[in-house]
């Protein structure tokens, strides 16, 4: 089969001929369709992540068709069903962090297009049981972003304005000092949800570096009645533009002070210097989600932009209930993904094209036209 093969990092792929992998029990064969190109894969290509398996076939946004099953439990996964392969390959299910639910801190844990053999080729092999099948209604070139740009992002996105925690976003309880219309009687061992005049409490959401997972993530924090903030590199006119379209209310350089103070705010590009600035655009209780894999160091900061109950935390990989939630979520919005494809002998080019932010929106390799 035709693959882009990485033999060395900081070095581009190479065009080969390569053995079609074996599916192996529990293994589906999947012939690909097109396969997204991630941020993550020029951290791996330009080596800030320095333990690829080598040589190495990059790309963990696979959209294509099962070919083969590997014999085993495949899952209920038939020949001819449609699926994504994500970043996360693979986990052992026995330690603490995978009964916790915590399977993307599994430290067997493996990745596509990592340790795993990726998409970006005619054929790949994935563990039936981290395959997604995916939503109805899109088109496999639209698809492909959803898988990491989409996942990850959305990962990033709950933790940011959804998650329950101390801070207490969703259903807090109101107590007996509330002023809503809820019935008499309530007391502390028994509180009831609010109905009333509660301030939503991360409701104006930052986003810095307006790639392909901000572009994904404003839609859903538009849909869901949030005010999106994004914040670009200095000068970049046509992100700024492209924000707005997909529905910010506000798009500015990113060391440029926000409009408005904002609830919270997700960091999607590799620059540790915006870390301090996210801290000091958010109120306080105010959370900062640092969604990429790798950063360039963060400089030393005042301890009083982080003071007033501010966090920071960060997002690694993702589970499989962060794609079960965000496939089904992605139709109702509906998510649209703006796209530029490459065919498979320009990965290269496209990997380039992505570090110089050449485009909007997310690069796809289209393997089987
Ligand atoms: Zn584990
Ligand atoms: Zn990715």
């Amino acid at each position: 089969m035709r693959a882009m093969v990485m033999h060395k990092q900081r070095e581009p792929l190479v065009l080969m001929d390569v053995p079609r992998p074996m599916p192996e029990p529990g293994q589906v064969l999947v012939k690909v369709s097109c396969c997204g190109v991630c941020r993550t894969d020029l951290h791996v290509v330009d080596g800030d992540l320095t333990e690829p398996k080598l040589p190495l076939i990059p790309g963990h946004q696979v959209v294509g068709v099962v070919a083969e099953l590997g014999g085993g439990d495949v899952y209920g996964l038939s020949v001819g069903a449609k699926v994504g392969i994500p970043w996360l390959g693979g986990s052992c299910g026995q330690c603490a962090y995978c009964q916790r639910g915590e399977e993307n801190l599994c430290d067997a844990s493996r990745y596509t297009g990592y340790q795993l053999d990726g998409g970006f080729a005619e054929y790949c092999a994935a563990d039936a049981r981290f395959c997604f099948p995916l939503p109805a209604g899109y088109p496999d070139l639209q698809a492909a972003p959803l898988l990491c740009a989409g996942l990850i992002g959305y990962r990033s996105y709950r933790m940011a304005c959804l998650d329950d925690d101390e801070s207490g976003v969703g259903a807090k309880p109101c107590f007996a000092h509330c002023q809503g219309s809820e019935p008499e009687g309530r007391s502390m061992a028994s509180p009831l949800p609010h109905h009333g005049n509660r301030v939503p409490p991360f409701q104006r959401l930052g986003l810095f570096g307006f790639g392909a997972a901000a572009h994904i993530v404003s839609q859903v924090a538009r849909f869901q009645g949030r005010e999106v903030y994004a914040f670009t590199k200095p000068g970049d006119a046509s992100a700024q533009v492209f924000a707005r379209e997909l529905g910010a209310v506000w798009a500015g350089d990113s060391f440029s002070p926000a409009p408005k103070e904002l609830d919270c705010a997700i960091i999607f590009a590799p620059a540790g210097e915006l870390v301090p600035a996210a801290l000091k655009a958010v109120r306080r209780g105010g959370r900062v989600i640092c969604a990429g894999i790798h950063m360039s160091d963060i400089p030393s900061f005042p301890y009083s932009i982080l003071w007033g109950e501010r966090s920071i935390k960060s997002v690694a990989n993702l589970t499989r209930r962060d794609g079960e939630e965000f496939l089904a979520l992605a139709p109702e919005v509906p998510v649209q993904t703006t796209v530029h494809p490459y065919p498979l002998e320009r990965a290269n080019e496209a990997l380039d094209d992505l570090r110089a932010g050449r485009f909007n929106g997310q690069a796809v390799i289209v393997v089987d036209e």
